[in-house]
């Protein structure tokens, strides 16, 4: 494993140790999900969770974020002394060759990245504020989202405890007033959702263990927690309090990430896929 994965899997212990979920939050501004302040494009697979864990190691109210040139000639000044996040991008450059012909070459930089939270206006030298969120922009959003992927894949939903039963292709889910909050039916929901999008008509996951048992300590199982905190991230809906983010439940999870850390890169590739596809369909 990198050296970047690897602190950013030790973060991840560390808050597991502690209690806290790092996929599991109470999501506090517009759009949590860590995006490129000009362009609102997310930023991809680990970087999401670097950036994320930084944001709440430091209690960054903005899921906004930006190199430093990228700032300032936006018109944000990052203050002294505040500490940038490092973001890695691998892509491909392409080079032409002496004859004539484009040669494509794997591409790694490196990149910090300061949040806007770290930035005073220059225009008014007063610290970047965000806006305050519109009533329930969030459940309008998160609707938005399950009724395109239901609608786009024919997903039937039945009655019943939340499952996805890969074998029949389908979803089932307790009612919406069965839940405790909205939020809880639609965190709920977008992690059965999330498993739907490995059955071999779409993403060709292995849905095995979810066979034998239907939310088990899987890859799977952590790929569509994974997938349902982006889409909660995405959409604003939070998923904090559920009895799956009790201290046992984590404990297990955390000796399970130590024991083999190369889950958490499965999980969070696996999620990145799954979140494109449901936010794509
Ligand atoms: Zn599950």
């Amino acid at each position: 494993m990198d050296k970047f994965a690897e602190a950013v899997a030790n973060k991840f212990l560390t808050l597991m140790n502690q209690g806290v979920a790092p996929w599991r939050q109470s999501w506090n501004s517009q759009c949590a999900l860590p995006a490129n302040f000009s362009t609102g494009k997310f930023y991809q697979g680990m970087n999401v969770w670097a950036l994320m864990l930084a944001g709440m190691e430091r209690g960054f109210m903005s899921p906004l974020w930006g190199t430093y040139k990228q700032l300032k000639a936006a018109g944000y000044q990052v203050r002294e002394k505040e500490k940038g996040t490092t973001i890695h991008w691998f892509g491909y450059s392409e080079r032409e060759q002496k004859d004539g012909s484009v040669k494509r070459i794997s591409s790694h930089k490196i990149f910090t990245l300061h949040n806007l939270c770290q930035c005073n206006v220059i225009e008014t030298g007063l610290p970047w504020a965000p806006s305050e969120p519109t009533k329930d922009w969030n459940i309008e959003k998160a609707e938005q989202v399950v009724s395109k992927y239901l609608t786009a894949t024919s997903m039937k939903v039945v009655h019943g405890v939340p499952a996805y039963f890969p074998g029949l292709d389908h979803i089932s889910m307790p009612t919406k007033s069965e839940f405790q909050t909205v939020e809880n039916y639609y965190s709920t929901m977008f992690h059965e959702i999330a498993h739907s999008t490995g059955h071999g008509s779409r993403l060709d996951r292995d849905l095995n263990p979810l066979a034998k048992d239907v939310h088990s300590y899987s890859v799977e199982e952590l790929s569509a927690e994974f997938t349902a905190g982006m889409l909660c991230a995405a959409t604003g809906v939070s998923n904090q309090n559920t009895d799956e983010s009790s201290a046992a439940y984590l404990k297990h999870w955390a000796a399970k990430l130590s024991e083999d850390p190369k889950i958490l890169q499965t999980a969070i590739k696996n999620a990145q896929k799954a979140f494109e596809f449901v936010m794509g369909v």
